[in-house]
């Protein structure tokens, strides 16, 4: 049976803006390899033992410093916490995000950097950051070791997908449910924790099909996206979707939503089915989730 996050015990803000949980970084790598445009960065923060309980799918702000336009501090931006509950080596004391520079022009045409992105990515090891948080209960993993998971990310909306595949990792293998990742990124270089997707993959009911939009093209010469993975994988997909089981999670670029539902949309017309009314029934079983921002 799915079940609804109401019914479990979801930590909630903890921390607020105006009374953070001081953290310490522990790392800061580059995810992205070398041949990649894009600066993705994997920063782990560390705090006393059990301070910050939280579950795979919520969130921890981080708030740049210094003051806004209008004289007030920066409210916190949330980042997807990229470990298990367990925290980035087990031990309950940290926990890890994965985070892009932001660079950007503005209408005059100068250089702008997204404030918190680039604090974080420029992170050092010692350094201390007032955190907020846990935040979101909409998102968490199903408590139940069964359900299935369809997880389509596009870029570092892939973060929670990371959580969820760790704290699955854990469970035994007899009655674990399936897990099918759908990975949008640009090339392979931006291919973020491809080792560990690699590891995950060679496990017994899990796959992970990746679309890399700027070295693969769909037959009619379009960049391929998860959408177009999403229709290639068929009515077995279908299938797995409609298993009342299964949960769909959909993370990353605002608007891929649109895309996601349009290709499950042809694939229950290939079916006689009425994608609008699956995905209503999705909804109101809570088994589908989106977070794009
Ligand atoms: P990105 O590198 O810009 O894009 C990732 C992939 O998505 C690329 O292959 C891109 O293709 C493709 N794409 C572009 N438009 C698409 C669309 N409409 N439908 C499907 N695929 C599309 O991604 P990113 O900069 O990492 O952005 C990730 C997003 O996730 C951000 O908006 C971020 O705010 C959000 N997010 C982040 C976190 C976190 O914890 N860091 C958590 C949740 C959500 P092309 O570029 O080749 O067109």
């Amino acid at each position: 049976m799915p079940d609804s996050p109401p019914e479990r015990e979801i930590p909630l803000n903890l921390y607020r803006h105006g009374d953070p949980l001081v953290v310490r970084v522990r790392s800061n790598r580059r995810l992205t390899a070398a041949a990649s445009g894009n600066d993705v960065h994997h920063v782990v923060v560390e705090f006393p033992q059990g301070a910050f309980p939280f579950l795979e799918g919520q969130s921890a702000g981080f708030a740049p410093p210094g003051l806004n336009a209008r004289g007030r501090p920066h409210v916190p931006r949330l980042y997807s916490i990229a470990c298990d509950r367990s925290g980035d080596d087990g031990a309950g004391d940290s926990l890890a995000i994965c985070v892009k520079r932001v660079l950007y022009r503005t209408e005059s045409g100068d250089e702008a950097h997204g404030r918190a992105s680039n604090m974080l990515c420029d992170a050092q090891p010692g350094d201390t950051l007032p955190m907020t948080g846990p935040a979101g209960r909409e998102f968490v993993l199903p408590a139940d070791p069964a359900a299935n998971l369809v997880l389509i990310a596009t870029g570092t909306g892939v973060a929670p997908f990371r959580a969820f595949a760790q704290h699955r990792a854990t469970l035994p293998h007899a009655g674990r449910g399936q897990l099918w990742l759908f990975f949008g990124v640009q090339t392979r270089a931006d291919a973020l924790y491809a080792d560990e997707w690699d590891a995950h993959a060679a496990q017994p009911a899990t796959r992970v099909t990746y679309a890399l939009s700027r070295e693969e093209t769909t037959a009619d010469g379009r960049r391929v996206y998860v959408q177009d993975r999403l229709r290639e994988a068929g009515q077995p997909l279908l299938a797995l979707v409609r298993d009342p089981r299964t949960h769909v999670y959909v993370c990353g670029i605002k608007g891929m939503e649109v895309g996601v539902e349009a290709a499950f949309a042809a694939l229950a017309q290939d079916a006689g089915l009425d994608w609008q009314a699956l995905r209503q029934a999705l909804w109101i079983a809570g088994r589908w989730h989106v977070e794009v921002y």
